[in-house]
């Protein structure tokens, strides 16, 4: 079983979709990944930082995932990071109407001592000087190290962002991410540039069309699977990561073979997490569910077909 640090944003969101609207609710990278790498049983710590206006209760939940908290930090006179955002029918695209940094805008992350030996490291989607200070601190590099980001950092840190990059195994965007990171509307194109800048294995993932696996020459595509309610897919894509490296991290595997099965994972997880608000969803997912889906993932994707010459 591997150790697991993961650094992003623990957080508050107000989110708007065609099917309903929310006030304040827990959210942020960090807190999606967690969730869903818990599911491994994993030994895993959280960085980040949240304002003395984050209820306790917040954390106490992600402490009974057996979440270790040590590194996150509570800047009692501040305030929690806060994102809004809004989905219209197209659930695949939103607009981001409130990024509030607050405590973020001055976070200077430390990595707790007992997390200094971890072997697969999370830099989930925060400030790219925040994610290059927790390399640093780490003294014998990771067996894996993964990283998310999105738009927002690429429009005001790109120069920061670029020699993250440049430092990790694994990247993982969503398509227009993607596209805007290389300049390039092929996701082919665009994997061989992100390859070039430095993560040997790029994951694109493309919402209700599934998801992308490129290592160098090599590519692997897992489905989204058709689901009958979708009703918020904030955090999908950090519960998609959570499941992805949590997977990696439970069977200790970095094959291009078994990260395979880690998309699957990660798929598998995304698709619970969209059909409630929030983490609702992921907060009371049991085993059979997870497993009853990956038997489906297996019959949606296995077929059997001659091939003639
Ligand atoms: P996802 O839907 O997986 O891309 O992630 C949604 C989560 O990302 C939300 O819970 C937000 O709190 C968090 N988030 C939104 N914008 C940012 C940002 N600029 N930096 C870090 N986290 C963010």
């Amino acid at each position: 079983m591997g150790k697991l640090l993961i650094v992003g944003t623990v957080a508050f969101d107000a989110i708007e979709t065609p099917f309903g609207k929310t006030d304040k609710i827990l959210g942020g990278a960090a807190t999606y990944i967690g969730m869903s790498a818990s599911y491994f049983g994993l030994d895993a710590g959280i960085i980040s930082v949240v304002g003395g206006d984050f209820p306790e209760k917040y954390l106490q939940m992600l402490r009974d995932r057996n979440i270790d908290l040590t590194g996150v930090e509570v800047v009692k006179e501040g305030k929690t990071f806060f994102w809004s955002g809004k989905y219209d029918y197209n659930l695949n695209t939103r607009d981001t109407l409130i990024t509030d940094l607050n405590v973020l805008a001055d976070f200077n992350p430390v990595v707790p001592e007992n997390y200094e030996d971890c072997d697969f490291l999370m830099l989930g989607n925060l400030h790219p000087a925040v994610q290059m200070s927790v390399i640093n601190q780490i003294p014998n590099r990771p067996k894996l190290v993964v990283l998310d980001t999105m738009n927002f950092w690429m429009d005001n840190t790109m120069d920061e962002l670029m020699e993250v990059i440049a430092k990790i195994d694994v990247i993982t965007i969503n398509d227009e991410e993607a596209r805007q990171l290389s300049g390039e509307y092929s996701l082919v194109k665009a994997a061989q540039k992100i390859h070039a800048m430095g993560p040997k294995y790029v994951v694109i993932k493309k919402g209700e069309n599934g998801a992308l696996l490129f290592n160098n020459g090599d590519a692997f595509f897992a489905p989204a699977l058709p689901l009958e309610e979708v009703f918020d897919p904030t955090g999908a894509g950090d519960t998609f990561a959570g499941g992805f490296i949590g997977y990696l991290a439970s069977t200790q595997d970095i094959s291009f073979e078994n990260m395979k099965r880690a998309v699957i994972y990660g798929s598998n997880f995304a698709s619970f997490c969209v059909e409630k608000f929030g983490i609702e969803r992921m907060e009371n997912l049991n085993r059979d569910e997870v497993q009853q889906r990956l038997k489906q993932f297996k019959e949606l994707t296995q077929f059997e077909i001659e091939l003639t010459h």
